[in-house]
């Protein structure tokens, strides 16, 4: 009778049933084999959440399987449930025969299951393929796809790039490098290519790597003498796709067998696939020759969305969530957060967990909430377009001060400060003014170079990079900063 209720999901609830499970197969990768989970978890489907109990069923073909499933994943998955879904919920297994036929309701977008599934079989015996997940170590996670990639002004031309990078890998521009502040969604993008990979190309093996793991890799077999088994590896990767390449700052050895790496692949006509904070040419540290190549393929920045896609964006996420959220209250969100699509995000993540905690709908206060645990300033009230507009007004007016304080802080005119003047003081001074107006100010970065007259938006994120980055290790830049805007606030 249980098993009546599933007949009766809608398109969603089940689309939400599937995503759920997918995402806890790909936690569950973190601890356990695939293969195993393959074996036992590749026929159980969640069938149903009981929110009063706080159960997730889970629905097995047999009882062999259920034994099996107890035995080696019990824990697991409840561990699973606990991180992904709720902290106090947990499982329960039921046999239910639909499975066996491979005819129920909840065989959607099969797809889209774990990537091992469809892992190329090219050559690769199974040992390989361990090795290149062991190695290679962090796997596609299938919830970044291009179908759910909200393309707008900010980022067509990265996204028109890595389709036809997905779908020619190796063949029209290589490398392709794609750099933008972070969140913006370049990790999206370079794992949506690895995703459409394994299903359109099951014979082409992509590698996904953080920079920060090629760099640990290299130390460690530098280490233990084994470089050579390490290159190797890259041997049978077809398409590799190199995360934050930007750690590679300062990291002599490791960008020489980078280059080396790099050379090998693009006369192969092997992909690579690279995303920075910044363009290739403002990449500090890093070897000439290096940011060379890195721009002699496809080079594509991904700015700051606008409006409309910021709330595109929040209403896929909604959708993803299986959750309904009201336009205007989205809106707000939408307006307060400008210039990261992983905070909006978490902005929403928020409202949705107060939601099903709660079982009551969203409001302005909760919204209130959620972007102050942002760190953003935001008064609820009857009336949010007025308060918007007034908020908006006071930074207008505040900003001018911030200016002067800068200015008089460092002894310098206002019109150095907006000019080129290239003194290390004034460089400086307009670091720490461009800083303070985005974070504290909402400022998007255009506004911020229309404000300096500057055409190039690089100049302005690599001058925010570079301040942060000064600051986290100059203690007394620090307490000017604090300084500085506590005394305009
Ligand atoms: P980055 O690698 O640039 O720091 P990510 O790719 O990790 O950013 O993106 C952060 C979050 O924002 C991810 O959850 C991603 O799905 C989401 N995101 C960013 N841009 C978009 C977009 N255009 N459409 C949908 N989601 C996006
Ligand atoms: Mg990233």
């Amino acid at each position: 009778m249980l098993f009546d209720m599933i007949q009766n999901y809608d398109n969603e609830k089940k689309q939400f049933l599937v995503s759920l499970r997918e995402k806890i197969l790909h936690q569950l990768e973190k601890e356990y084999d695939s293969k195993k989970i393959l074996s036992f978890l590749g026929k159980c489907w969640i069938i149903w959440i009981e929110e009063k109990d706080q159960l997730i069923h889970i629905g097995v073909p047999n009882e062999f399987v259920t034994t099996q499933v107890k035995k080696f994943f019990w824990k697991g998955i409840n561990d699973a449930i606990q991180e992904i879904y709720h902290p106090h919920f947990k499982h329960k297994i039921h046999i239910y025969t639909p499975f066996q036929t491979g005819n129920h309701p909840l065989q959607i977008n099969l797809s889209k299951t774990l990537h091992i599934e469809t892992l190329p079989t090219k050559k690769i015996d199974s040992e390989t393929k361990i090795t290149l997940t062991d190695h290679f170590g962090i796997l596609f996670d299938p919830k970044f796809q291009f179908n759910n990639f909200i393309v707008g002004g900010n980022n067509t031309f990265a996204f028109s790039g890595a389709k036809a990078i997905a779908e020619k890998p190796g063949q029209i521009y290589n490398p392709f490098f794609i750099y933008g502040h972070v969140g913006l969604g370049k990790t999206h993008l370079m794992q949506a290519i690895g995703n459409y990979s394994i299903e359109n190309h099951p014979k082409k093996v992509v590698a996904y790597l953080p920079t920060s793991k090629l760099i640990d890799e290299v130390i460690e077999s530098i280490k233990k003498n084994k470089m050579t088994s390490f290159l190797k590896k890259f041997d049978d990767v077809d398409i590799l796709i190199l995360d934050d390449i930007q750690f590679l700052a300062e990291k002599d050895k490791t960008q020489e067998i980078f280059h080396n790496l790099f050379n090998d692949f693009v006369s192969k006509k092997k992909q690579i696939i690279m995303s920075a904070d910044c363009s290739p040419r403002d990449l500090g540290n890093i070897e000439a020759r290096l940011k060379t190549r890195f721009a002699s393929g496809l080079v594509a920045d991904i700015g700051n969305p606008d409006f409309e896609t910021r709330l595109a964006i929040l209403q896929s996420k909604c959708k993803e969530k299986g959750e309904s959220i009201e336009r205007p209250l989205l809106e707000i969100i939408a307006k307060h957060i400008k210039d990261n699509v992983r905070e909006l995000e978490g902005v929403l993540n928020v409202l949705i967990t107060k939601k099903k905690l709660t079982g009551q709908d969203i409001g302005d206060e909760d919204i209130t909430n959620a972007l102050k645990t942002m760190g953003i300033r935001f008064e609820s009230s009857q009336n949010n377009h007025a308060i918007l507009e007034q908020s908006n007004q006071r930074s207008a007016n505040n900003f001018g001060k911030v200016v002067e304080a800068v200015a008089s802080f460092y002894n310098i005119s206002i019109n150095d400060l907006k000019g080129e003047n290239r003194k290390k003081e004034v460089s400086l001074a307009r670091q720490m003014l461009m800083m303070i107006a985005k974070k504290d100010f909402n400022r998007t970065l255009e506004k911020i170079w229309d404000y300096f007259g500057w055409k190039n938006h690089a100049t302005v994120i690599y001058a925010i990079n570079t301040f942060e980055k000064q600051c986290k290790k100059d203690e007394t830049l620090r307490r000017d900063l604090n300084l500085i805007t506590s005394q305009t606030q």
